[in-house]
């Protein structure tokens, strides 16, 4: 039996507007909005991204899963894996009943028509649609139209026979799902991470030696990628959640590389190029550039599950510029003189000693990922204004 799926939420907006402002909302962080966003305590000042925080497709996804708890009380109700990469918000959905098909002990394949199941912000393969649609359960699709956006050209690209080029990461779930996309019109994909992929493929585009295509990256294309035959014509797209300025740069390589090999006049036939950054992404990279272009923060502050794309990519770009301390909550905050943090470019948390100034005016540079509520943002602030009340002032 086919499959039942909602795509534009479940008419109950109003009956959870009270439960998400409860669990997600900040006053403190509305007034400091209204502050231009500026906040003074003691010797205390933070200053806040002028974007942050939850995003359009973020709050949409969130409050469909609220909506879905909602309306159907009585049903198992499922989600494929994490909503969003934020455990703080996946905690709660957990709290509320909801399950999670990547947790231990969940079997897909047990899953029928008695069943909803929840698709995430950033979307899930063709493969787990056909499989949810095949078992007949209900689904409610929450996917983000920016991630719609760029499945839009990657089935173009597929259809007019490029292969689509993805700068993003293959272990994530939205880089998954738009390959699948590629597929599905039997199409090709090669996903590069970062410029040094990107160069390497370039490489054989330009001298046309196959040879030279790196093993490693086979992994993170289509089954029986073909570099002599799949790299002729190429059309790019990203995961939405990119540094803006790298995938311009990889864009850019693949042109170059594509007209020393082609020729200006043919480059049209070979090469295709579509800026599939989404917009809150982008306002959020702008936005902390601007911050540190403004003000003189002794430190950035960072706030976002260390598995969210976004926020690692605004955590690089503030760790250009300024000391940064990429937490993934509040409570890695521990004491005037203690962090709990990611380091940039590591995959492991660690303590530092030593962060805030002890003694003199501390200026803070402030901002948070497209997963993470406001709430969250503000217990950082309440924190940093003890730690800063009990340290001495000159
Ligand atoms: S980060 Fe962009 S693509 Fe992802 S959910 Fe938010 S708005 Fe949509």
């Amino acid at each position: 039996m086919p499959s039942l799926i909602f795509r534009k939420g479940l008419d109950l907006k109003q009956a959870v507007a009270g439960m998400l402002a409860e669990n997600y909302h900040s006053d403190v962080i509305r007034q400091i909005k209204e502050q231009n966003f500026t906040y003074g305590s003691g010797r205390l000042t933070v200053y806040l991204a002028k974007e942050f925080g939850f995003c359009y497709g973020v709050d949409r996804a969130v409050d469909y899963a609220y909506q879905t708890r909602q309306r159907f009380p009585d049903r198992t109700v499922y989600l494929t894996g994490e909503i969003i990469h934020n455990p703080h918000v996946n905690d709660k959905l957990r709290a509320m009943g909801i399950r999670f098909l990547t947790d231990e002990g969940e079997r897909f394949d047990a899953l029928g028509e008695s069943d909803v199941v929840i698709l995430p912000a950033f979307g899930v393969t063709m493969e787990m649609l056909q499989k949810l649609d095949h078992q007949g359960c209900t689904l409610v699709d929450t996917t983000c139209g920016s991630v719609l956006n760029v499945w839009k050209n990657v089935r173009r690209y597929a259809e007019q026979g490029y292969t689509s080029v993805i700068h993003g990461k293959v272990w994530h779930e939205e880089t998954q799902a738009t390959a699948s996309q590629a597929v599905s019109r039997g199409g090709c994909f090669l996903v590069v991470y970062n410029d040094q992929e990107a160069a390497a493929v370039c490489d054989v585009i330009r001298t046309g030696d196959a040879s030279r295509f790196p093993a490693t990256l086979l992994s993170a294309a289509s089954a029986g990628f073909d570099p002599a035959r799949d790299l002729a014509r190429v059309g790019l797209a990203n995961q939405t959640t990119m540094l803006m300025s790298e995938s311009l740069a990889i864009a850019d390589m693949f042109k170059s590389a594509m007209t020393e090999r082609w020729g200006t006049t043919e480059l049209a036939s070979h090469y295709q190029a579509f800026d599939t950054i989404c917009s809150a992404t982008q306002d959020r990279q702008d936005a902390v550039e601007q911050l540190i272009r403004e003000h003189p923060v002794d430190l950035m502050l960072v706030i976002g599950g260390y598995n969210s794309s976004n926020t690692a990519n605004l955590a690089r770009i503030c760790a250009a510029a300024r000391p940064t301390y990429h937490v993934a909550d509040p409570d890695c905050l521990i004491s005037a003189d203690e962090i709990r943090h990611r380091p940039v470019g590591t995959k492991t948390e660690i303590a530092r000693l030593g962060w805030l100034p002890k003694s003199g005016p501390v200026h803070v540079g402030l901002t948070s990922g497209a997963s993470t509520p406001d709430n969250l943002v503000g217990a950082a602030i309440a924190k940093l204004e003890a730690f800063c009340s009990t340290t001495t002032t000159i």
